[in-house]
C-alpha cells in the first residue's frame, strides 16, 4: 500500500468536516493534518485538534522560517499546512489535508502523488441551508463563504475527483473508495 496524501477541498459547508471525521472512524490507519489559522475558534472546536490558533505575527514568522508546507489567505483569515507533520507521517502512512482550492493545487505540486477530492454539494440551495444550520457563522462571515463558492467550483476542474455530497454515508463510502483505490495503486 502507498502512502499518500488526500487533499478534501469544497465549498464552505459542503461537508468536509463531517466527511473527514467519518473516514477517520472507519479507517484507523487514515490521519489527519492539523492546520494554523488566524481565525477565531468556534464554540466546540479544540485548539490543536480542529486548529492550531495563531496570531497573525506568528503565522507569519511561520511562513519565513519556511514552517508551512502550503498557506492561503480567504475569509479573513490566514490558513496553513504544518510541514513537519504532514512530512514525517508520509513515511508511515497517508494523510488527510482538509484545505481549501489553492492550498489543494499547491500540495499536489510539492508532496508526490497526491490525491485531489472536490466534494460537491447537491445545490447552491442546499449549502446555503446547511451552513446556516450549522449556525456558527455571522452574516459577514456567511456572506465570504458564499462568495468564494463560484471561485472553489472553477477550480474543481483540476481535481481528480469529484464527490456529490448529497446522502453522507454514501459520500463516505465513495471517498473511502477512492483512497483504497489509489492507496492500492503501484508506485514507483
Ligand atoms: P465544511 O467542513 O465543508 O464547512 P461541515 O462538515 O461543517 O462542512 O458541514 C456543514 C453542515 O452540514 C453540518 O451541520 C453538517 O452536519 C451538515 N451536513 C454534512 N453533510 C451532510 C449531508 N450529506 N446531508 C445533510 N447535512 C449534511
Ligand atoms: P473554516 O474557517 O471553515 O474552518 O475553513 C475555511 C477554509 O479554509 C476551508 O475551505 C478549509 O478547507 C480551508 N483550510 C483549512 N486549513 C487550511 C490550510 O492549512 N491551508 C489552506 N490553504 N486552506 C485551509
Amino acid at each position: 500500500m502507498r502512502n499518500i496524501p488526500f487533499v478534501i477541498s469544497g465549498p464552505s459547508g459542503v461537508g468536509k468536516g463531517t466527511i473527514v471525521k467519518a473516514l477517520l472512524k472507519k479507517d484507523p490507519t487514515l490521519v489527519e493534518s492539523v492546520s494554523m489559522t488566524t481565525r477565531a475558534p468556534r464554540p466546540g472546536e479544540v485548539s490543536g485538534k480542529t486548529y492550531i490558533y495563531v496570531t497573525k505575527e506568528e503565522f507569519e514568522k511561520r511562513i519565513r522560517d519556511g514552517d508551512l508546507l502550503e498557506y492561503d489567505e480567504h475569509f479573513s483569515g490566514l490558513y496553513g499546512t504544518p510541514r513537519s507533520f504532514v512530512e514525517a507521517r508520509l513515511k508511515e502512512g497517508s494523510v488527510i489535508l482538509e484545505i481549501d482550492v489553492v492550498g489543494g493545487l499547491n500540495a499536489k505540486k510539492l508532496l508526490k502523488d497526491t490525491v485531489l477530492i472536490f466534494i460537491d454539494p447537491p445545490s447552491i440551495e442546499e449549502l446555503v441551508e446547511r451552513l446556516k444550520k450549522r449556525g456558527t457563522e455571522s452574516e459577514q462571515a456567511l456572506r465570504e463563504r458564499l462568495q468564494r463558492v463560484k471561485y472553489e467550483v472553477h477550480m474543481r476542474e483540476q481535481y481528480d475527483y469529484k464527490v456529490l455530497n448529497d446522502d453522507l454515508d454514501r459520500a463516505v463510502e465513495e471517498v473511502l473508495a477512492i483512497i483504497n483505490k489509489e492507496r492500492n495503486k503501484e508506485g514507483d
